[in-house]
């Protein structure tokens, strides 16, 4: 027994030593393990992080719904929430949660508009997608097979005429540059003198469509446009080549068959030069440079017109070159084989120039080359627009955006099955059978509109398309076969022609915009031809005179924001409402009267004698002031003719001063959506049509909100005068009239609350006569001050804006008078200098616009973190977190085809939880964080340090309407 009980007592000891032991060898090996692993992190200086396990990023409905909810404008989300609820058939949940997605809200409504001219790809292929997803493969037959097919060809194109060219040049020949004469004339032209100076004006644009699409539309993230156009083209633009192309190019131009860079186009560049053997070892070091980072293009020579070519090419067209000398001092570089043959063509003189057309010609008589105001023009000459709206363009871009809809579902599809799976997808059928997509790929309503077929990468994260390319740079329209157009599609092309031609010109006008780009200082100047017959541009021409004015020379107070000033034809207008012109009218509807009337027995041998009887006891119209009442009080007629004839100048201005904001109001945002409402709003529809109606509202709503903050915030209206004396005589008359006039009282309907009118001198400054009317109603009261200072007659609602301007005339009289300013027809002038206290009303609106917009990157990076934390390639690929966490957000850019970029330069880092995505400044969605302001590096922080002026003038003339901004910085 006892023998039994220590053998047993051995074992256990024994068994007990081992599990010490084996305790003790673990510890020991996790510790030396574990201490390796110290060593490998400190050098990484990265805490350790368990990996992921596989699935446990699913997306569950609900959470879906959250997340898109959150982003409502985010294709992806939106994609994997119908997709689930299909699954889970709950699609009548999220309808009745988002009701804006409900087709039963009408068709009109939810109709997607491929031939829209101002709807971005994005927001149509939100739409298509939602379609598809809804309707499933059964719904509708698809627009581009419905029906008898018509070779585009014989689809009638644009009827709306040419102005005559040849008639307008009148002979005249005008300098054009070379390179326009190589570039076709239905291409656009992007010319500039220097290459930096191209860049500048890029830059410049870029920095301006950032705080736009900040602040205007809370979107943080831009397209790599330029990125991706440089490795295409083999080309480096940065500081350390500039002075090579400062040095060697004379000329750059840019040129191209259609607008859709973003998204995928043909861009040639051409580049003019002196000494072809400097330029030709330049830019062959410059391409070799950036082709050793493309260790995949393949080289092939070939010939067009007897010019040889070079083509360097990908397979996936990141690097899509194709160059060519065809002169010695002439060198084209083009993405597109398709755009370098037709720039060819043109330069060997086979096909008709841009530079040699009668209607660019025109416009160099406008803008002649060589100007000192003219650094840069963008051209899009008549047959460019025409081409645009063609049957073979629009319809060709129809197809691409269907084409574009299938690619983005089918990446859609793909990162829902790495969420779900937490692995890649194979193959496209696979995407269908996890129940991932709404159908099958190349098949039915998902079939490609060309007649390609799609595959998955390589990657398994995208679709290609055998046409088509890949969402991230589509294949130029240029380059695509010309489909036969369907029924479906030969109608909805004539409706967009119908609405076209009805509601937008009767004229095509080519767009010419002159650019002068300094480090400082942009200058932008457009001309708009006027239409032949155009009675509302004859009528704008006799409202505000015939010569441009200096339009900003009267002083101006430091707190004055923004200025409106106008010129007004007062000739004309004092001339119209003359007692002679009177009587003249009288006699005119005295005439009329009576040969029209049917009392008098009118024979053509009687007529002049009958009329001239009658004309005799004619009296002249009542005047104005007759019509007003105003004489009744003691106005005298001579007296006011004087002040207007004599007295006051041609001007009139009306400027804003610096204030604390009382309303809230997106300014940025506001002006944003009435230009993109009015934009989409023909002119003859925005009387009377839905649309129309929807653009007033807007416009009321918002413009009611500025009406209601500046009868508190102070204004002030300025007319420069010619003669004191008379001014003053005037005024001093007006003074009786205005007591006379301040005794009125009268009751409201009710009789509860009074409107009466006061009057009194104002004891402001001496030397200063201040006059005040006031009205009250009840407790409120509203008052006018005026008074005339300098050569300034000025009226405002705040007499301390006096004080402002008296101090600023007296500043003026001591300094000597400041820069007359621009001269036009009309000015609009910032003050940024002044807008101190304006500014911090705004700060914070500004900063909440920011955190917002890098909100929605979060929330983009975020969906696009749960497809690619834990599935390969990114689970094998990255090698520690801060791989991972870069390869995850490059896979995020070509996911959603942007670059993002937090507004206040904050960081983006993927929490360990791999989908909650951090801002350093913002914090996450679920916890945000506010600044006070908008950082000092974001663009509006450099707006509000660096911004200096800004004005823009209108000037009518006979040629055209010329309007002309130029911005300024510190
Ligand atoms: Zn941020």
């Amino acid at each position: 027994m006892k023998s039994v009980g220590l053998k047993r007592a051995g074992v256990i000891v024994a068994v007990v030593c081992l599990v010490l032991g084996f305790v003790l060898y673990w510890n020991l090996r996790t510790v030396t393990i574990e201490e390796s692993k110290r060593k490998e992190e400190t050098a990484r200086k990265e805490p350790p992080r368990k990996p992921l396990r596989p699935g446990k990023l699913s997306w569950t409905l609900d959470e879906a719904m959250d997340a898109y909810a959150r982003q409502r404008d985010n294709a992806y989300l939106q994609y994997v929430m119908l997709q689930l609820a299909h699954n889970e058939k709950r699609t009548p949940d999220v309808l009745e949660r988002f009701p804006e997605l409900n087709p039963g809200r009408g068709r009109e409504a939810h109709r997607v508009d491929l031939f829209d001219l101002f709807s971005g790809y994005h927001s149509i292929q939100e739409s298509l997608q939602l379609e598809v997803m809804l309707a499933g493969q059964k719904g509708e037959p698809d627009v581009t097979s419905a029906g008898k097919a018509t070779p585009l060809p014989k689809l009638a194109g644009p009827a709306v005429k040419s102005h005559p060219w040849k008639t307008m040049v009148a002979g005249r020949k005008p300098n054009v540059s070379e390179l326009s004469r190589c570039v076709p004339v239905d291409f656009y032209l992007i010319e500039f003198r220097t290459l930096t100076k191209l860049l500048d004006t890029v830059a410049s644009a870029q920095d301006w469509m950032t705080y736009y699409r900040s602040q205007a539309n809370l979107d943080g993230t831009s397209p790599p446009t330029r990125q991706r156009l440089r490795t295409q083209l083999l080309l480096d633009d940065g500081p350390a080549q500039r002075p090579f192309f400062d040095a060697i190019v004379h000329n750059v131009a840019l040129a191209g068959s259609d607008p859709f860079v973003n998204e995928g186009s043909d861009v040639t560049m051409l580049f003019q030069f002196q000494s072809p053997d400097f330029f030709q070892s330049g830019i062959q070091q410059i391409q070799e440079l950036v082709r050793k980072q493309h260790p995949h293009v393949r080289e092939q020579k070939g010939q067009h017109l007897g010019v040889e070519y070079t083509a360097l090419t990908t397979a996936d067209r990141a690097v899509h070159l194709y160059y060519a000398d065809p002169k010695t001092n002439l060198h084209i570089r083009s993405n597109s084989l398709v755009g370098l043959k037709r720039v060819l063509e043109t330069t060997l003189g086979r096909a008709s120039s841009l530079g040699d057309s009668a209607e660019f010609r025109y416009i160099r008589t406008l803008m002649p080359l060589g100007a000192a105001e003219e650094d840069g023009l963008i051209y899009l000459s008549d047959a460019f627009v025409r081409r645009l709206i063609g049957p073979a363009t629009k319809i060709t871009e129809a197809r691409r955006l269907i084409g574009y809809n299938h690619l983005r579902m089918i990446s859609h599809a793909a990162q829902m099955y790495r969420t779900q799976f937490g692995k890649a997808p194979k193959t496209l059928a696979e995407l269908e059978q996890a129940n991932c997509a709404p159908g099958k790929f190349n098949a039915g309503k998902l079939k490609c509109p060309f007649g390609g077929s799609y595959t998955l990468s390589e990657d398994g994260a995208f679709g290609v398309s055998s046409i088509l390319g890949t969402a991230q740079f589509l294949t130029p329209c240029c380059e695509l076969p010309t489909p036969d157009a369907s029924a479906a599609e030969a109608e909805a092309y004539a409706q967009f022609l119908n609405d076209y031609e009805r509601y937008w010109r009767t004229y095509f006008d080519p767009i010419a915009i002159r650019l002068q780009a300094a480090a400082k200082r942009i200058r932008v100047e457009t001309l708009v031809l006027p239409l032949i017959d155009n009675s509302i541009y004859a009528f704008l021409g006799q409202v505000v005179g015939k010569q441009p004015e200096p339009l900003d020379h009267l002083p101006v107070p430091s707190r004055n924001l923004f200025s409106l000033n106008l010129c007004v034809n007062r000739e004309a207008l004092v001339q119209a409402i003359s007692t002679s012109a009177r009587l003249h009218r009288a006699k005119l509807a005295r005439a009329v009267q009576g040969v029209t009337a049917p009392t008098t027995p009118a024979y053509p041998s009687n007529l002049p004698n009958l009329l001239w009887e009658d004309m005799k006891n004619v009296e002249a119209l009542p005047s104005p002031l007759e019509d007003l009442d105003l004489n009744k009080f003691g106005l005298a007629q001579e007296k006011l003719d004087a002040f207007l004839e004599r007295g006051i100048g041609n001007q009139v201005g009306l400027h804003f001063y610096d204030t604390q904001i009382m309303f809230d109001i997106n300014l940025t945002q506001f002006i944003g959506s009435v230009f993109q409402m009015a934009a989409r709003t023909p002119i003859a529809q925005t009387e009377d049509t839905a649309k129309g109606a929807r653009l007033w509202g807007l416009v009321e709503a918002e413009g009611l909100a500025y009406a209601a903050s500046s009868l508190i915030a102070p204004i002030y209206v300025a007319v420069p005068i010619k003669d004191a004396t008379l001014v003053d005589n005037f005024l001093a008359h007006l003074d009786s009239v205005v007591v006379k006039a301040s005794n009125l009282r009268s009751d409201d309907r009710l009789g509860v609350l009074r409107v009466s009118t006061d009057f009194y001198h104002l004891q402001n400054r001496p030397g200063l006569k201040v006059r005040a009317f006031g009205i009250r109603y009840g407790p409120l009261r509203y008052r006018i001050f005026w008074t005339r200072i300098g050569d300034g007659l000025y009226l405002t609602n705040q007499p301390y804006v006096l004080d402002d301007l008296h101090a600023a005339h007296a500043r003026w009289l001591k300094t000597g008078s400041s820069p007359p300013g621009p001269a036009g027809h009309a000015l609009m002038r910032i003050r940024p200098e002044h807008w101190n206290k304006a500014l911090e009303g705004y700060k914070l609106g500004w900063a909440e616009n920011n955190r917002e917009a890098c909100q929605r990157n979060q929330s983009m990076l975020s969906a696009a973190a749960r497809a690619f934390s834990a599935s390969p390639p990114v689970s094998m690929l990255a090698r520690d977190d801060k791989d991972r966490e870069r390869l995850i957000f490059d896979y995020a850019k070509k996911m959603y085809g942007v670059d993002f970029a937090c507004p206040d330069g904050g960081e983006y880092v993927l929490e360990a939880d791999g989908k909650t995505c951090r801002c350093t400044v913002h914090g996450t969605l679920d916890q945000p964080i506010q600044a006070n302001a908008p950082a000092k590096n974001s663009p509006v922080g450099h707006l509000m340090r660096d911004f200096k002026d800004l004005h823009a003038t209108l000037t009518i003339l006979p040629e055209g309407l010329r309007a002309v901004v130029v911005m300024e910085r510190k």
